[in-house]
């Protein structure tokens, strides 16, 4: 068999060029980093659990007319997907005050915000990707103001469609980060949701415990990384439910 030709290769995820001209294969590693890679670790099955996690989104925002560059899922550690250029912002959305919002503004983790608040930081890893404000972003031409105004609408939906789906399996959707790709089709483009949605770039709290379900785990050393996505795949039926053990046949009196 051909070997096929990677394109990229980042922290989680590694990209080879796809079997048709503007695909791409999206490869999920189990790599975990934080504080812009200064801690590493590799979490046994987090590719698996991302990789389905990502699909189970990406599908349902699909089909809510949230424009996507997912395809299809092709094995356990594969998706397709189309080509896009990604746009060089991390668009977050938060509902809940958390991580660098708390810090940088003195509010306390757990506060639930007035209303949801969109932010962009520039994907840059030698600068640690700054807060740029919308007027940083036209100036510096990273997108126009109609691509920021669909990119607003497009992450306000996500935050509606993605709390939906959380809080119907007992998770507050605290906050997450996505990114925009534009898919040029002929002379047109577009603007796509792109890269992944897993707990990799969310924060998720358990609704009664308040316990983190994402990778703050990993950020702060507070459990087993997998087992928390595996609890978060299972409530969302993307996963099958655990065995309640292997006890064999019980003696029926
Ligand atoms: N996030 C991400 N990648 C980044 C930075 C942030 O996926 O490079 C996600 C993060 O998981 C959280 C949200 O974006 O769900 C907001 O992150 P924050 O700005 O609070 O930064 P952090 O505290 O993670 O450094």
């Amino acid at each position: 068999m051909a070997r096929r030709r990677m394109i990229y290769e980042g922290k989680a995820k590694i990209l080879y060029e796809g079997p048709e001209p503007g695909t791409i294969v999206q490869y999920f590693k189990d790599d975990a980093t934080a504080f812009n890679a200064e801690k590493k670790d590799v979490i046994e099955g987090k590719g698996v659990l991302n990789n389905r996690l990502s699909e189970h989104f990406m599908t349902g925002l699909n089909s809510v007319g949230v424009p996507t560059h997912f395809i299809k899922r092709l094995n356990m550690r594969e998706q397709l997907v189309k080509a896009c250029e990604i746009i060089p912002l991390e668009v977050v959305v938060r509902n809940i005050a958390a991580g660098s919002m708390s810090k940088r503004l003195g509010i306390a983790e757990g506060t639930p915000l007035p209303r949801p608040i969109v932010e962009f930081y520039y994907k840059d890893d030698s600068l640690g990707d700054p807060l740029v404000s919308e007027d940083q972003i036209v100036a510096f031409q990273w997108a126009n103001p109609q691509d920021l105004d669909e990119m607003v609408t497009m992450a306000l939906r996500v935050n509606d469609f993605m709390s939906g789906l959380m809080f119907g399996v007992g998770i507050k959707l605290v906050d997450f980060k996505i990114e925009i790709g534009r898919l040029f089709e002929g002379d047109f483009q577009r603007l796509v949701l792109a890269d992944e949605i897993s707990p990799d770039s969310c924060r998720l709290w358990d609704m009664e415990t308040g316990q983190k379900l994402d990778k703050d785990i990993f950020r702060h050393d507070l459990g087993n990384l997998a087992d928390a996505y595996t609890e978060v795949a299972t409530r969302l039926g993307v996963m099958p439910k655990k065995s309640s053990g292997t006890t064999g046949p019980t003696l029926v009196k």
